[in-house]
């Protein structure tokens, strides 16, 4: 039996807890119109969610929920601070966020922002432990065994959706990018001097094919990026790193960065044993579908792309938009959805040009001075 039967009115279902669809519920919400969330995770707790976000245009979002305030009670601004660096120690650029500026690009925990969404629903909104498997007449199964019916299903299930196939063939592929994630826990205790060095925000060495990216979290942490550029997709087992070997594999993570500033390489040595292959992919730039009724995508689900800022201001907006557009037109779905896709692909599309742009620059030999004309046009 599906397990909304006997409910009245909860015919939108959101597929995915995370930041879009979170915040499409909370917009839902406000709006008292019913919606439930399927996530696949258990609890709230069940996975670390991962370092700092930058929030710039996903603040309008916030403010949508009737949340920036709450929002800037999080947000650290002196995560804004940068420092870009080569792989020889040279400093090229150094900005120091002051107190009294603007909070135009906070930095947030996402762990923070996510309990801020979740906190803003009532307990039952979210239905832990409800894989998604696939939908069909307007009822969605799920992978154990259970069902629940639907009018509107909005596919907010990330980067692997499996809602995405009900609209589109496209698939995210391979972009020539491989990502190993480490981080130094307490850092300001432990490894003082390196603390000092990564400073309060990002610090940044761009090298020809690699680059090194840490960031202090709120928590005490610094969490650290090595960024491998113009490799294949099969990389990771190509390149003989010992994943499941910590020590060996910092040592031949240290290798990899032969000739850096081994106060750079010292971040790799001093990382924690919780050592992450990342493998990047993305959707087409511009994809779009042709509206059907009954189904919708919003976030990395709808328009995955490069890991340079936009995806979860993107997740936020498009949760927010479409929660507005269903209030505009609570007995027309489809042209909710209709109003809601047009808007989202003009804008996401950009994002995702701007974004691809970015990328090709972060992979080209002179990308450090090529970053810095980015930041200090003119
Ligand atoms: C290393 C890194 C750094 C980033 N930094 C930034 C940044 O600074 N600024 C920025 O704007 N963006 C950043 N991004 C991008 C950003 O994280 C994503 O774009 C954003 O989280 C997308 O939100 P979402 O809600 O679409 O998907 P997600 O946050 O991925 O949420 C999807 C949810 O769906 C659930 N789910 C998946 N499959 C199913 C299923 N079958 N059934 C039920 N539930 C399911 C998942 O468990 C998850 O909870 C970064 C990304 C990476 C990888």
């Amino acid at each position: 039996m599906p397990d909304n039967y006997g409910e009245a009115g909860a015919t939108i279902a959101i597929v995915g807890a995370g930041l879009g669809g979170l915040a499409l519920a909370r917009v839902l919400h406000m709006n008292a119109i019913d919606a439930v969330v399927y996530e696949r995770e258990s609890s709230r707790h069940v996975r670390g969610q991962g370092g700092m976000l930058d929030i710039h245009s996903g603040q309008r979002a916030l403010r949508e929920a009737g949340l920036i305030g709450q929002f800037y009670a999080i947000a650290r601004g002196e995560g804004q601070d940068m420092r870009l660096l080569e792989p020889d120690g040279t400093l090229l650029l150094q900005e120091d966020t002051p107190d009294d500026a603007p909070l135009e690009r906070p930095e947030v925990d996402r762990a923070d922002l996510r309990d801020l969404l979740l906190d803003s629903l009532p307990e039952h909104a979210v239905r832990w432990g409800h894989a998604f498997e696939s939908a069909d007449n307007g009822v969605l199964h799920f992978a154990d065994g259970s069902s629940a019916t639907y009018d509107l299903l909005v596919g907010a299930d990330g980067a692997n959706s499996r809602v995405r196939a009900l609209l589109t063939d496209a698939r995210p592929a391979h972009i020539g990018q491989n990502i190993v994630e480490l981080c130094i826990s307490d850092i300001d205790r432990t490894y003082p001097d390196l603390a000092a060095m990564v400073g309060r925000g990002n610090f940044w060495v761009l090298g020809d094919g690699r680059s090194l990216a840490a960031q202090r979290n709120g928590d005490g942490r610094v969490r650290i990026g090595l960024n491998f550029y113009n490799t294949a997709e099969d990389w990771f087992a190509t390149s003989g790193i010992p994943f499941d070997d910590p020590a060996a594999a910092r040592a031949r993570l240290v290798e990899e960065f032969t000739g850096w500033d081994p106060r750079f390489t010292a971040l790799i040595e001093a990382s924690d044993d919780t050592i992450v292959p990342r493998s990047l992919t993305t959707l087409p730039v511009g994809l779009t579908w042709p509206s059907t009724p009954g189904v919708t995508l919003l976030g990395d689900a709808a328009h995955l792309m490069p890991p340079v800022g936009e995806g979860a201001n993107m997740a936020l907006l498009d949760g927010a938009l479409l929660g507005l557009a269903l209030a505009a037109h609570p007995d027309d779905f489809p042209a909710a959805v209709e109003e809601y896709e047009r808007e989202m692909f003009e804008r996401t599309g950009a994002a995702a040009r701007m974004s691809a742009d970015l990328h090709e620059l972060l992979m080209s030999p002179d990308a450090s001075r090529r970053l810095l004309a980015f930041f200090q046009p003119g």
